[in-house]
This record gives C-alpha cells, sequence and structure tokens, in this order.
C-alpha cells in the first residue's frame, strides 16, 4: 500500500471539468496505489435532504431525484468513452432505483427519521464514488471501490455518529493492506453501526473518514483537495485580500475550522496528529500551487496566523445578584445544556460573578432557553436570577497563531482597531492556551470586523 491518502470534496466534484482535473490529479498520485476519498458531487447532500424532508410532507419528489440522475449521467457522457459507459450507468441507475424506493418508504409514512435521512444522504457519496472509480480506471489506473461501512463503525447517533477509532481502524487495515499498489476508492461521509445500519459522521465528514484511513495505515501524507488554494488566512468569501498560509500547526488548522474555516472539518486533525502525519491542502483546479501544509510545525508569520468566523451565533445572558458567590452555578447552568444537547461554543464570567455569558448557535437558542428556565425555576421565582436575556443575529470571530503565546499587546491592539471602527464587542473569551482570542459581534459587523483585524495584523 503506498503510503498516500487522497481526498476530493464536493467542490473538486461538481462537474465534467472539476472531475476530470481531479481525476487527473488522481492518476499522477495514485498510479502506484493509495486511497482516494470523495465527497458527494457539490450540492448533492443539500438536494438529498431536502428530497428527504418533501418526501416526509407527502410532496413528490422525483425531479429531486432526477435532478441528481442528470448530474451524474452528464458527467459519465462527457468523460467516458462511449463503450464503456453502459456498465457506470447500469450502476447508477441501481443506485438510484435504491433511493427511489426509500424515498417512496418515507413518502408513504410520512416520516424521515435522523436513521433514514442518514441512508438518503449515503446515496450522494455512493454515487459519486460509483463514478470516480470508472473515470479512474479508464485512465489506466488498477482501481478498486470499497464501501465505507463496512470499515467505518460508529455509533448510532444518526447525522453526527462517533466513531469507534480501535475497530475502525482495524477493519481499514485488514479491507485495505491487502490491496497494495491498487487505487482503493472509498466514499467519504458515511460509516455504519456494529448492525450495519447506515451513519453519517457530520456535514463536510469526508475530510474525517480521509484522516480516519490515513491514521489507520499509518500513511505518510494526507492531502485534501478543495477549490481553494489552501488555508487562507480568513474566509476569501469575506476578506478579498486573505491569503494562503503556507504552514500551520495541527492546533492552529484545528482552531480556524472550528471557528468557521470550513476548508477543512475540525475532526480531520484528531486521528492523524498522533502520528505526526502532514496534512496538505491543495486546489484541484490549480495543482501546481503549494498549498498549506499543516504538520507540528506553526505557522512562520506574526503573532496571527488567521482569522475565522462562525455565524447564526446567539448569546444568553443568565445575570443576577443573587449568582455572587452562589457556589456550583456554572456547573449547573453548564450540566442543564449539556443534558438538552446544547453545544456551548464560548462561556464567558465576569469575576463578579454577576452574570454568566452563553455563547452558541442561534438554532438551539430555544432549546437552550427552556433547558435553562427548568434549571433555574426556583432562582427566577426568588429574584436571585433577573432574566435571561437572549440576543440573536451574531458572529463569533477569532483571531488565532501560536505566536500569539507570550506576545504582548495582542489584545489591545485587536480592540483598539475595533473600537477605531466602531465596532462593538460584546463578549470576549481567552482560551488559556493563548492560541486564540474570540469575540462576539453583530452579524452586520462580522464582514467589517474581519476586514479590520485582517488589516491591522495581517496586511503587509
Ligand atoms: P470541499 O467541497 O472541497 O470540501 P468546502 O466548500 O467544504 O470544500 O471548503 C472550501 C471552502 O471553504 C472555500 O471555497 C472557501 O470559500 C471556504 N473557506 C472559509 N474559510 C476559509 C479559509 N480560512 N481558508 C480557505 N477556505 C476557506
Ligand atoms: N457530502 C457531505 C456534505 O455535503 C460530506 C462532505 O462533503 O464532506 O456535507
Ligand atoms: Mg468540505
Amino acid at each position: 500500500m503506498s503510503g498516500i491518502v487522497v481526498k476530493f470534496g464536493g467542490s473538486s466534484l461538481a462537474d465534467s471539468e472539476r472531475l476530470q482535473q481531479a481525476m487527473q490529479v488522481g492518476r499522477i498520485r495514485l498510479a502506484a496505489g493509495g486511497v482516494m476519498v470523495c465527497s458527494a458531487m457539490g450540492g448533492t447532500t443539500d438536494v438529498l435532504i431536502a428530497a428527504a424532508r418533501e418526501a416526509a410532507t407527502g410532496s413528490d419528489v422525483r425531479e429531486r431525484v432526477e435532478g441528481i440522475r442528470a448530474r451524474h449521467v452528464a458527467v459519465v457522457r462527457d468523460l467516458c468513452p462511449p463503450r464503456g459507459q453502459a456498465a457506470i450507468l447500469t450502476e447508477l441507475q441501481l443506485l438510484l432505483a435504491e433511493l427511489d424506493e426509500v424515498l417512496h418508504g418515507v413518502s408513504l409514512l410520512r416520516e424521515c427519521s435522523p436513521r433514514t435521512l442518514d441512508l438518503v444522504m449515503s446515496f450522494g457519496e455512493r454515487l459519486s464514488t460509483a463514478v470516480a472509480s470508472r473515470l479512474l480506471g479508464n485512465l489506466g489506473v488498477e482501481t478498486r471501490l470499497l464501501d465505507a461501512r463496512e470499515m467505518i463503525l460508529t455509533d448510532a447517533e444518526h447525522g453526527n455518529a462517533t466513531v469507534q477509532f480501535e475497530a475502525t481502524y482495524r477493519r481499514v487495515r485488514e479491507a485495505l493492506q491487502p490491496l497494495a499498489g491498487i487505487a482503493c476508492i472509498v466514499p467519504g461521509f458515511i460509516g455504519a453501526t456494529a448492525d450495519g445500519v447506515t451513519t453519517t459522521l457530520g456535514r463536510d465528514g469526508s475530510d474525517y473518514t480521509a484522516s480516519l484511513i490515513a491514521a489507520a495505515l499509518h500513511a505518510d501524507e494526507l492531502q485534501i483537495w478543495t477549490d481553494v488554494d489552501g488555508v487562507l488566512s480568513a474566509d476569501p468569501r469575506h476578506v478579498p485580500e486573505a491569503f494562503v498560509i503556507g504552514q500551520l500547526s495541527y492546533q492552529e488548522a484545528m482552531e480556524m475550522s472550528y471557528f468557521g474555516a470550513r476548508v477543512i472539518h475540525p475532526y480531520t486533525m484528531v486521528p492523524v496528529v498522533e502520528q505526526a502525519i502532514p496534512i496538505l491542502i491543495k486546489n484541484t483546479l490549480r495543482p501546481e500551487q503549494p498549498g498549506s501544509r499543516i504538520s507540528e510545525q506553526p505557522s512562520a508569520g506574526g503573532a496571527i496566523t488567521g482569522i475565522a468566523s462562525v455565524d447564526s451565533i446567539a448569546l444568553i445572558n443568565v445575570e443576577g445578584g443573587g449568582m455572587i458567590g452562589a457556589r456550583g452555578m456554572a456547573a449547573r447552568v453548564l450540566g442543564a445544556l449539556a443534558g438538552a444537547s446544547v453545544n456551548v461554543m464560548m462561556i464567558s464570567q465576569a469575576s463578579s460573578e454577576h452574570s454568566i455569558c452563553l455563547v452558541l448557535g442561534a438554532a438551539e437558542a430555544e432549546g437552550a432557553l427552556s433547558a435553562l428556565h427548568a434549571e433555574l425555576a426556583l432562582e427566577l421565582e426568588t429574584k436571585r436570577i433577573d432574566t435571561f436575556d437572549l440576543r440573536r443575529d451574531l458572529a463569533i470571530v477569532a483571531i488565532i497563531g501560536e505566536n500569539m503565546r507570550g506576545t504582548p499587546g495582542i489584545a489591545g491592539k485587536l480592540f483598539a482597531a475595533l473600537g477605531g471602527a466602531g465596532i462593538n464587542v460584546l463578549a470576549i473569551a481567552q482560551g488559556s492556551s493563548e492560541r486564540n482570542i474570540s469575540l462576539v459581534v453583530t452579524a452586520a459587523d462580522e464582514r467589517r470586523a474581519l476586514q479590520v483585524i485582517h488589516r491591522a495584523f495581517l496586511s503587509p
């Protein structure tokens, strides 16, 4: 087995032109074997989710499935020699007939459970890998298509399943090690429970699949091929002058992705960090560009490596004089939220202990409020807590960098820049690792905050 795992994201497989480029990259990189992990063709997962939701209301979703079919067939027609088309078209037809049946079941039952939604979503990666495997084979590479569900073992937390590492690593090795010299094609994003029920690893989870396989095989390198030149110093859609970060540490990459840089999924670093397997982020459309390298070595730049942001954020302020000195209040608040499966992204508590400020995804705000009302009913009634103040339409902006540690004056410069631009900061948190400072601004200020900070810290 050659020591390389190559992952193509949906953006690299979105149409015939991109797929052709991706397969050229695959042909060169996987000529001596290795693993190619593919996402669904860009946008397919969203269409599958919409189809499942609509089918559950009893709507006719044939047009949705037809759209998916047409995209895959178009690619086969464009890129396969005529003689090779029949076999792959039959394969696609079989998968699409199965998808039709599942969706028909959903519409009859008028119900789409998370378990069923996972099965529906799995067709995106199953279809794309069927095509990619053929296309790479047509380029003279010996390929083998494998089913990730026989390798990636997870719990039954549908939509965001937790991977069981040891068993997964064992299965990956058993399946792939005998195939030395062959390019093994594996669908990303999907796994299965011990009973063989299909699960998914969370949106954008194909990066994670690739990283699990790289770790299992002790690969020399994990390559993530996408539609930008690497990890950029900020989201290029917000900050046009963002530049490629040539080198960054696993921790920096994890923080960037956790705070919204979706170019790499935050879990991706977890399996490979232990073995120090480097990750290379490359642009499928510009393979000659050097890309970004993620390894143990931090960025060589200044104090700040990059900036990231997450939108659709809400903030809950739990406030009241009765909280001062009340033991265990933070534990109760966080316990109640954990019990309601709310993911708290940032917490800050002033040393006066008068309030606790919780920052979370806006979609979770209602659930969080009900959990807090239930847990703190007595405190509300006795006025030890005045109110839960909820604010929506916010964003988290985070500045990230290993070299921030021990560099004085970063926070001062940050707030001076934001203040100078008239941007109001609603909450602040700094991890004791000093690897990031995260702050909350209104959604209306998000873009400008990114630009102002980029100019202050990262412009030449
Ligand atoms: P793929 O389909 O390859 O998985 P994604 O759309 O998931 O690609 O991720 C790539 C996108 O991430 C880029 O097109 C870019 O718009 C966005 N992005 C956000 N922040 C960053 C960043 N800091 N660096 C690079 N890309 C970023
Ligand atoms: N196809 C999945 C998604 O769109 C997984 C991935 O692309 O990584 O979320
Ligand atoms: Mg992605």
